[in-house]
């Protein structure tokens, strides 16, 4: 009894007194995000805030006194994952870190329907405080995962150092970067980040690694890293390579919107009319990308071109690596000024699919699939004991990978979110 009256103490639910009040959506197709087939006509029983059960309607018995809502003809998949975001760090065009910025983002990526983003880095103390926050029935907005500073150093002290801070700050990754952005600046050297991988896994902590050449993805997968952050970009990637990830178990994220991000406002994208961009992006930041001074700049930009030729590589090389059955992960890199949080993510699946993975493989690497590879507790996967964290939509995501911008709703600890029903 104490339990539960402290546990009621805290959460602010708005289910009242009756601690097992349940909520059942009834007749969907229900897409679990484990890869496993949809089920047909579904139940998805859920109550404070988490889920208790799923199946088909034959199969899971409806409460009395469970409030019904009828969702025939919908579909149901699990809410998404951005496995590499950046959260708080923008204000239009301009890089701007704020704990007002942080809440904005993480409102702004749940009525996408992207109700967790693992940030990987520039992320300050209040993004950890409100990480402490998000494991309650009251949740209105996104989770968040936060990497802290980006680690760098030219000595181990230096990078040790940094990694301390980031401890001291409450981090769930450690996040370096290896590049040297197309030849224009100094790379980190190996004994620097095999000082960095050796020292944050004596403490617990994972490793995720920006990286652009293959190279250097080997020698990071050798040196022990967990996580490669984007795509391989200079070259194919090789047997080698490919071999390397699967005997780690390292999981890649492509973050293919990240190169387009680097041309695509050289001109005009489709989307400034999409009601669904602009809905989230104010006029006057569309009217700045649309400045003609700004857009000649980018189109005639020396490592916008490279980038383009480096999203071809990127393409290939994630056919190549998910038809081999390496671990994909979404994410974009959004969130960075100019790239566009939740929006960004829809995009990406559809590209991940025009590279040539399937609607169920994107499905499964931007939700279940992704919480299990980054053991993200608790989200990812409609199932028993997770959070109910899911987004209900009026076409199907496995006929066209668009229809996961048909948002009827999105769910969040069983909250549903305000303002994201698609327009
Ligand atoms: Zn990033």
């Amino acid at each position: 009894m104490l339990i539960f009256l402290i546990f009621m103490g805290c959460s602010p639910s708005k289910q009242g007194a009756n601690e097992m009040e349940v909520t059942a959506f009834v007749g969907a197709r229900i897409i679990d995000g484990t890869g496993a087939d949809p089920i047909e006509e579904g139940v998805l029983l859920i109550a404070n805030g988490k889920i208790l059960e799923v199946g088909s309607l034959q199969d899971v018995e409806i409460p009395e006194g469970a409030q019904v809502m009828d969702v025939k003809g919908k579909v149901i998949m699990p809410s998404i994952i951005n496995a590499h975001g950046h959260v708080g760090i923008a204000d239009g065009l301009e890089s701007d870190y704020s704990r007002e910025n942080v809440i904005r983002d993480l409102q702004v990526n749940a009525r996408y329907g992207v109700t967790t983003i693992v940030s990987l880095g520039n992320d300050e103390a209040p993004s950890s405080a409100i990480r402490n926050t998000q494991d309650t029935s009251g949740l209105d907005r996104s989770r968040l995962f936060v990497a802290g500073e980006v680690v760098t150093g030219e000595t181990p002290e230096e990078v040790k150092a940094a990694i301390d801070r980031n401890v001291a700050m409450g981090v769930d990754f450690i996040k370096i970067r290896v590049d040297d952005n197309l030849g224009s600046g100094k790379k980190m050297p190996k004994e620097i980040y095999k000082t960095v991988i050796d020292y944050s896994h004596g403490l617990g902590y994972r490793v995720a690694s920006h990286i652009f050449y293959l190279d250097d993805a080997k020698t990071l997968l050798k040196a022990g890293t967990d996580y490669i952050a984007h795509s391989v970009r200079d070259r194919y990637v090789d047997q080698e390579f490919i071999d390397l990830m699967k005997e780690t178990g390292v999981y890649y994220c492509p973050t293919l919107m990240r190169e387009v991000s680097t041309f695509v406002f050289g001109s005009e994208p489709d989307y400034f009319s999409d009601p669904f961009f602009t809905r989230e992006v104010d006029s006057a930041t569309i009217a700045q990308l649309q400045d003609p001074e700004r857009m000649k700049r980018i189109a005639s930009s020396t490592s916008a071109k490279a980038y383009r030729v480096a999203l071809d590589t990127a393409m290939v090389n994630l056919r190549k690596l998910a038809d081999a059955g390496v671990t994909i992960v979404m994410g974009t890199d959004s969130g960075v000024a100019g790239r566009f949080p939740g929006y960004f993510e829809h995009l990406e699946m559809e590209m991940m699919v025009d590279a040539g993975m399937t609607s169920m493989e994107v499905i499964v690497s931007s939700t279940g699939g992704s919480a299990k590879a980054l053991k993200l507790d608790g989200v990812g996967a409609i199932q028993p004991g997770n959070w109910a964290d899911f987004i209900v939509l009026d076409k199907d995501p496995l006929a066209d990978i668009k229809n996961t911008r048909r948002i009827s709703a999105v769910w969040i600890a069983g909250n549903k979110i305000e303002g994201s029903t698609a327009p």
